[in-house]
């Protein structure tokens, strides 16, 4: 949360070549967006999971689904932050954004048409990979 969590770091041409790599290896991939531009991208280079998604789009989720891949909320994380207070090492910026990202994916999750969510943090995650 501490980079603009607008941008996206790789075009989907930038990642598709590496998302091909991984899937011809017989692995899956996942990918951290937190825009909705950055899931677009994601779901354009092929990726299997999505992990945030805070500022999920009913027309991205319902390609989510489409195309059979899930939603990593990691809204633990974000919540926890969320009902944290400000203090010297917890910015009030910090926990503003937390709770806008938590109030937005609440609100967009309960909405949403899809169907394949995975939920846990980025631990439960790691764990997914090695499995
Ligand atoms: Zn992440």
């Amino acid at each position: 949360m501490g980079e603009d969590a607008g941008a996206i770091q790789l075009t989907a041409d930038e990642m598709a070549p590496a998302v091909e790599d991984v899937h011809n290896a017989g692995r899956k991939v996942s990918i951290h967006a937190e825009s909705a531009l950055g899931v677009a991208a994601a779901l354009r280079a092929g990726v299997d999971f999505v992990e945030h998604c805070n500022s999920l789009t009913p027309d991205l989720a319902a390609e989510m689904a489409r195309r059979g891949v899930y939603k990593v909320t990691t809204l633990s994380f974000f919540y926890g932050v969320a009902s944290q207070e400000p203090g010297p090492d917890v910015p009030a910026e910090y926990i503003r954004n937390a709770r806008r990202v938590t109030a937005e994916a609440f609100e967009a999750q309960a909405g949403a048409p899809h169907r394949r969510v995975v939920r846990g943090g980025h631990r439960r995650r790691r764990a997914l990979r090695s499995a």
